[in-house]
Parts: C-alpha cells; structure tokens; sequence
C-alpha cells in the first residue's frame, strides 16, 4: 500500500542542508564513471563534502540498492527492477541486485536522485525513495507517455518516426529479455540516422504539437554524438536543468535555508546536462566541472580546431560568449551569470588536468583542492 507524505520533510537531503548547504549535482555516465576503485573514491570524497544528487540518464532503480528499492515500494515506486545482467545461455537481460555488479561501486543510493525521464526521489530515513508526487504530476503524470507516444502517431508514415525511437522505447522489449529497463515514464528516445533526419523529425514533432496547441508540454534535449545523432523529447520540467532545480529549491525551503547560502559542484560531459551551469540555481555560489574526454570540449577549447563550432548540429556560442579564462590556470574559467547573479567557475578537464578521463579527471582536480574546499 503506497504512504502518502511530505518526501522532503524528513528526507537525507533536508537533513544534510540543514547541517551544512553544501551539495553535489552529478552525472553518473562518461563523469563519474572509471574503475572500480576511482568510483569508490569519488562516491567518499562527494558524500564527504555534503549532501549528493545524482542527475542521470539511467533508470532511476540502476541508481538503487536492492534494499532501497524494496523499501521504495511502500512509497508507490512501482517500476520493475533493472534487469542488468545477461544470462550466457540465452542471451537475455535477467535480474541481478546492483550492489553486486561492480559497475554500480559507488554509485548507488545517494542522498536523491534526478532521473533524467524519472521524476525526482528523495531518500526516506527507513532507507527507501518516495517521489516528490507534485513534481510528477507537473512531468504530465503518468499519462505523458501515453499521450505523447499518441501524437507522434499521428505524424507517423509507415515508421518513418516512429522507427527512430531507440528500442528502450518498445514496451515489450524489457518484458522479453532484449532491454534491460522498462521505458521510462517521461522521457522517448530518438536514434536518427544523421543530424539532417534529426533536424527533420525535431521540426516534425515540434510543429505537431504547436498545431496542437500544446507545444509547451514538450521540451528536446540533445545527446548526440558525433556521427551518433540522438536526442530526447522530455516535459518541458524534465529536462536536468529544470528538475534539479525544481528539487534543489523545494528541498532548500523545507530545510529553511536561502539559495544564496548554497554551494554546489555540478558536473556533466554531455549537453543535456550543460545547461545545468547556467540554470540550476543560479543565486548559489557554483563550481561545474566538464570531465575529461567529453566530445564537446573541444568545440570549448581555444587550442582545438573545432574551437566554436556547432557539436553534432548544436550551437555552443550561447556558453562561448559568457566563459572568460583565469589567468594562470588553465582549464578554467569564469562563466558570467545573467543578471547579477554569482558568477560561476567552469573547468574544462581535458585542459586543467589533460589526459584524464571521467571520474579520474574530478579527482585529479579534487587534489588540487579545485572542486570541494575544505
Ligand atoms: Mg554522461
């Protein structure tokens, strides 16, 4: 039977505001991901410094014990659990608990997470997550994929659209084995197959759903890659930015402590996650970190040919035009906030700390003392 509560009033988050406002927005894949080792690390020195938000892609139970999720339930989470392991004999995605697939090491069970087509979860004192309902309910409810995936039937001619969804959107894929999640609630996945066709079904979808009368429900988020076209068709508050801050916020008034008195490391290698610079609470002293190897650096770095032009068919200029470079240190910068807002710091890994790579990068930078003071 699913308890209805406040999820923020005794939440970890809260609590941990209230000791000390300090917290932590990460992505999990190509950021905090690298060996076994380097994630334990990370996972001790983030839970170190104050309270930690996972903001990822992933199914919201990849980023759960087997225990949390359990105790989830009673909150109303009703997902099935992932299914992460392949068995040899047939090929086939069968379920194993996280907490013994090394990938997940340090990776599991933060203080809330931000599923990126997931909602919002706040973990509960007996351990488990309960949704932030409201957040939910402002996503479209449960009935957004239902909704959504029926309007882009409509513009659908013999799967020309349709047969762009990546194959995690096929609502039988996971129950046979070929998946290992469910299709997320509120979020569909495109695989064009070059940015002109990405352009073409972006346009498609969009003017639909402007005829419609409802293009304010839906918002794109871009995840390619080059020559690896992908993006996302998410609830205009689903995208990483809207729902951190959405979280942040809430958790901040529950705990009675002002945005301004807050200090948060954000770090992400993909686009989805840029605008979480500029936008994630933006009275709140930040520092963002772009890990090593992330493909859109170099279309940052002065140095790089690529130096200002578009990534897979997106433009950067709207970030380019507010970084000014520290003197000295490479690799970082300052990012002017609109308004008078604080001004932000931005490292570009692959310059500050060249050569490393995802997690390796954050700690090579967190023992300069460049990513959580003590
Ligand atoms: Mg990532």
């Amino acid at each position: 039977m699913e308890t209805k509560i406040n999820p923020y009033k005794d939440s970890l988050l809260v609590r941990r505001l209230r000791r000390n406002p300090r917290v932590s927005v990460l992505d999990l894949d190509n950021t905090c991901t690298g060996s076994e080792t380097s994630q334990i690390q990370m996972h001790e020195v983030a839970h170190g410094n104050g309270a930690v938000v996972y903001n990822t892609a992933r199914e919201t139970g990849m980023v759960m014990s087997s225990e949390a999720l359990e105790a989830s339930r009673k909150y109303g989470y009703a997902r099935a659990a992932p299914h992460l392991e392949i068995d040899p004999e047939t090929g086939r995605f069968v379920y194993a608990k996280p907490e013994r697939v090394r990938r997940f090491a340090g990776h599991l069970d933060p203080s809330a997470i931000v599923g990126f087509g997931g909602s919002l979860l706040l973990r509960q004192p007996d351990r488990g997550y309960a949704y932030d309902g409201e957040f939910s309910e402002l996503l479209g409810g449960l009935d957004f994929r239902k909704h959504v995936r029926r309007r882009f039937e409509e513009i659908d001619f013999n799967g020309d659209l349709l047969g762009a969804l990546s194959k995690l959107e096929d609502d039988t894929a996971f129950n046979e084995g070929r998946t290992d999640v469910q299709p997320l609630d509120w979020r569909f996945q495109f695989n064009p197959e070059d940015e002109q066709h990405k352009t073409d079904l972006k346009l498609r979808i969009a003017s639909h759903f402007l005829e419609m009368g409802e293009r304010a429900l839906i918002d794109f988020r871009d995840e390619s890659k080059p020559g690896k076209p992908c993006f996302y068709v998410v609830p205009s508050l689903g995208t990483k930015e809207a729902s951190a801050d959405h979280l942040l916020r809430r958790a901040l008034a529950e705990a009675r402590v002002q945005p301004e008195d807050v200090s948060l490391t954000i770090a992400d290698d993909a686009l989805t996650g840029l605008y979480m610079l500029r936008d994630v609470l933006p009275e709140a002293s930040a520092i963002f970190v772009l890990p090593g190897g992330a493909p859109i650096a170099r279309h940052l770095m002065a140095s790089s040919s690529l130096y200002g032009t578009s990534f897979a068919g997106e433009d950067v200029s709207w970030l380019l035009e507010r970084l000014t470079p520290a003197a000295a240190t490479p690799g970082k910068y300052e990012f002017k906030m609109p308004g008078d807002q604080p001004n932000r710091t931005f490292y570009i890994a692959d310059e500050a700390v060249e050569g490393r790579e995802s997690v390796d990068s954050l700690l090579a930078l967190q023992a300069r003392g460049a990513i959580y003071s003590v």
